[in-house]
């Protein structure tokens, strides 16, 4: 028996074997998807915040 709770709508899910459960440890192919989006809103957040240090740093020098 597996339980598990969907990490995205915190969904209980049980089964008896991973098969019964094709998303875990999400609860559907659309939890999967959101949590995905998130995964890679985050990896293109991350470069555009370093973006802004060497930015400054050039305003800084043009006075
Ligand atoms: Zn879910």
């Amino acid at each position: 028996m597996i339980k598990a709770s969907c990490p995205i709508c915190e969904t209980k899910l049980s089964g008896r074997t991973t098969a019964d459960l094709p998303y875990l440890p999400f609860c559907s192919r659309r939890c999967k998807t959101i949590d995905l989006g998130r995964w890679l809103g985050e990896a293109y957040h991350l470069p555009a915040e370093d973006q802004d240090d060497p930015s400054e740093n050039e305003t800084t020098e043009v006075p």
